[in-house]
């Protein structure tokens, strides 16, 4: 796990009075800035997560996706969906979609990837396993997310987490969620994109106030 990217991620425990907290990290082994071995810690629940092989565990069941070789061409076009670009930021792949995280990165050399659940063998700056489903990092901290996971309850999580403009994909059988307006779409999944309203919700007035 990149240090600098423990800043984004959140305790995914339901606190109280509803806040998202950050998490501490504690780390046992750190090799170029990268924790190998930890914890990080919540400051609100006091709910603790350990990072083994560079990998947080959130302790929920963590589903098997197959490594499968990414060709170009999937490559090109998910670098395109997500709008990869040398503006950077962050972008969050879940599942399958892990394995093209080598080769999207070299479409934006400011640009992280974090992944959710990804299939052994795959490479990124972080690697988040067991986060059920949830995405666990601040609201409006990623680009673009792509979800390989069909889940109503993953999608709205996703769509918390990103930016105004910022792109989703998913498996095109997941409902897609109010705050995202669907850009295309085909047999195998639809991309959308967070509306503004959607990150900063209007407040609704009375009539004639
Ligand atoms: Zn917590």
């Amino acid at each position: 796990m990149f240090v600098e990217l423990i800043d984004t991620l959140r305790c995914p425990v339901p606190h109280e009075n509803a806040a998202d907290s950050w998490l501490v990290a504690a780390a046992a082994e750190t090799v170029d800035r990268h924790i190998v071995r930890g914890t990080l810690g919540c400051p609100v629940c006091h709910a603790e997560f350990e990072i083994r092989h560079g990998d947080v565990w959130f302790g929920a069941e963590e589903p098997v996706a197959a490594f499968v070789v990414p060709s170009d061409d999937d490559v090109t076009r998910l670098a395109a969906l997500l709008a990869v670009d040398d503006r950077g930021g962050l972008y969050i792949l879940d599942g399958a979609w892990g394995a093209m995280a080598a080769a999207v990165s070299g479409y934006s050399s400011a640009a992280h990837f974090m992944l959710l659940s990804p299939p052994l063998g795959c490479e990124a700056e972080g690697t988040l396993r067991g986060a059920g489903d949830l995405v666990p990092v601040a609201a409006g901290a990623a680009r673009g997310i792509a979800l390989d996971r069909h889940s109503a309850a993953l999608a709205e999580s996703a769509a918390r987490a990103l930016v105004t403009n910022g792109r989703l994909i998913a498996p095109a059988a997941t409902p897609i969620p109010p705050s995202i307006t669907v850009l295309a779409r085909d047999e195998q999944h639809w991309v959308g994109e967070l509306s503004a309203q959607g990150s900063h919700p209007i407040p609704l007035r009375r009539a004639g106030r």
